[in-house]
């Protein structure tokens, strides 16, 4: 059920393990978050831009039988991100660290580059440590994470288990603007600084390790996914909204559509795990996850795409233009408020691999945003919205022409309404408090035959980890396949049965 980057990734798993597998998808195609909009130039990003851990996606592709290059372009950005603030000051980070940390010299002095190279180490090691006993292990326990701190004591300094982002930060850097801009890591999961543990800077190398532009846009990556898995044999059937699945003497039996029933071996479940909890799947899978592993919620956003001009400061690929006081961001937004200053950040799509266009180019702008319960945002929100974004990047030099209107944003309400359960929260559970990341459902769930795939599950969001979690999921599933009825079961409409399922 879903054909979001987990779902695709976790149907060619499926099939190259040898399974019947049909995916069956509300919208009209594939990529769920990973969404474009079109315009004159071509389909414009408006889901997530910035792709990290290649090795993720070329592990898939081999699990696949086939090759990442082979189906997706990929350009090595040479910039990570340029970062703006109000003082006028400008910082580059670059895929080369020496790059990086000249460029920190330049901007924070020698004291501000030691406490970069310093900090850069710290999040390396955090990652490497991190990376076996959490992103890839299918069931990350307290035990398995204390036994590898046991084994490198250093690191118990490295997480600050007793501190929250920022104030690690605030240990780390004497520069204000480099506490901020690192901090900001933590909304890449959903999170604030203020809340999120100091574990999370890990994320910040996720990032050094290089990000790529992909030919064609993020987009392109799902297309390619989801013709790979085609030539698989998966099938994929779209505006199939699941109304509820199907459950028998406590097992997941398949599920239910206008068209009717789509019975299965097993359910792959990739919508936010929220909406298990919150029954919008049918009462008899309310149990399949406790709700202290999908609440509270992580930040949503306000999000532009759109064509236009821009006028002033030369924009990289990706750019974050910070508001004045990270507090006065993040406090508005922990109340369900719209920060007056938001920090905002910027994709030029069409600048991916240091390109300079001439002319109208396609962008995506993202506030962060406070999840919502509401199915539609008001005239008046959006109108604020439009009013923050453009006035904060005028203050620093930044205006388009033409200004994109309302039409072109996707609210909180309307991420609410195109991922049920969600409260338009992007990453799932919000990773605030240190053993959030222990907290998060994991492939399996309560109900036998019903598993989860994507950025609600673990090892957590983002395009690689919710591409990581279907390695989880086809692990759980060929685990449990002794107990898994070895009939094949229909993946058609009607229950009768034609020797296919959604996974068995
Ligand atoms: C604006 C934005 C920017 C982002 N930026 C980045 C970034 O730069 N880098 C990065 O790595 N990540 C980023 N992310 C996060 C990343 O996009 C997500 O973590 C990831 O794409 C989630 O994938 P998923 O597998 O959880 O599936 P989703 O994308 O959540 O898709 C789930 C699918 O399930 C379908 N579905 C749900 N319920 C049903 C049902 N009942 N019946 C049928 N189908 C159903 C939905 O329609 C949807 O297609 C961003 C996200 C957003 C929104």
């Amino acid at each position: 059920m879903g054909a979001g980057v987990g779902g695709l990734a976790a149907a060619m798993r499926l099939s190259a393990a040898g399974h019947h597998v049909t995916v069956l998808e509300k919208a009209g195609g594939p990529g769920g978050k990973m969404r474009t909009s079109p315009s004159d130039a071509g389909p414009i990003d408006i889901g997530p831009t910035v792709l990290t851990m290649r090795w993720v996606f070329e592990d898939l592709f081999r699990a696949a039988g086939t090759d990442l290059t082979d189906h997706v372009t990929l350009t090595e950005d040479t910039i990570l991100a340029r970062h703006w603030w109000h003082d006028g000051s400008t910082l580059d980070l670059f895929s080369d660290p020496e790059q990086s940390a000249k460029s920190v010299w330049g901007f924070a002095g020698s004291k501000g580059e030691r406490q970069f190279r310093a900090f850069s180490n710290r999040a390396r090691r955090l990652f490497e440590a991190f990376q076996g006993p959490m992103m890839e292990t299918a069931q990350p326990s307290s035990m398995g994470l204390a036994l590898r701190v046991l084994k490198t004591p250093r690191l118990i300094m490295d997480m600050a288990p007793l501190h929250t982002m920022m104030q690690s930060l605030a240990r780390q850097f004497d520069d204000p603007r480099l506490r901020q801009l690192y901090g900001r890591y933590a909304t890449y999961v959903g999170g604030s600084p203020f809340g999120a543990p100091a574990l999370l800077s890990l994320i910040a190398h996720s990032e050094a390790l290089g990000v790529w532009s992909i030919k064609g846009g993020m987009h392109a990556l799902a297309q390619a996914m989801e013709t790979v898995a085609q030539s698989m044999g998966v099938r994929f059937a779209y505006h199939q909204t699941v109304k509820s699945i199907l459950t028998h003497d406590g097992k997941a039996t398949g599920v239910q559509t206008a068209d009717g029933n789509w019975m299965a071996d097993c359910v792959v479940f990739n919508g936010d795990p929220a909406a298990l909890a919150g029954g919008l799947l049918g009462q008899s899978t309310r149990r399949a996850v406790s709700k202290s592993s999908v609440e509270p919620r992580s930040l949503s956003a306000w999000v532009w795409g759109f064509q236009s001009t821009p006028n002033g400061p030369p924009l990289a690929h990706h750019n974050v233009f910070f508001g004045k006081n990270p507090k006065e961001e993040f406090d508005p937004l922990t109340q369900g408020k719209m920060p007056d200053d938001p920090t905002l950040y910027i994709c030029a799509q069409d600048r991916g691999g240091g390109h300079i266009p001439t002319g109208p180019e396609r962008f995506e702008i993202i506030m962060n945003g406070a999840p919502t319960h509401a199915q539609t945002a008001t005239t008046k929100e959006k109108e604020l919205c439009h009013q923050r974004t453009f006035h904060a990047l005028k203050q620093h030099g930044l205006t388009f022409g033409p200004e994109p209107k309302v039409q072109a944003l996707t609210t909180p309400a309307d991420f609410n309404a195109l991922f049920p359960g969600s409260q338009g929260s992007l990453y799932g559970r919000s990773p605030h408090g240190m053993t959030a990341g222990l907290k998060r459902p994991t492939a399996r769930t309560r109900i036998r035959g019903l598993y989860l795939v994507g950025g609600g599950a673990h090892p957590g969001a983002g395009v690689p980890m919710a591409t990581l979690s279907a390695m989880h999921v086809a692990g759980a599933i060929a685990q449990d396949q002794t107990s898994i009825l070895p009939s094949r079961r229909t993946g058609m409409p009607g229950g009768m049965s034609t020797g296919s399922s959604p996974a068995e």
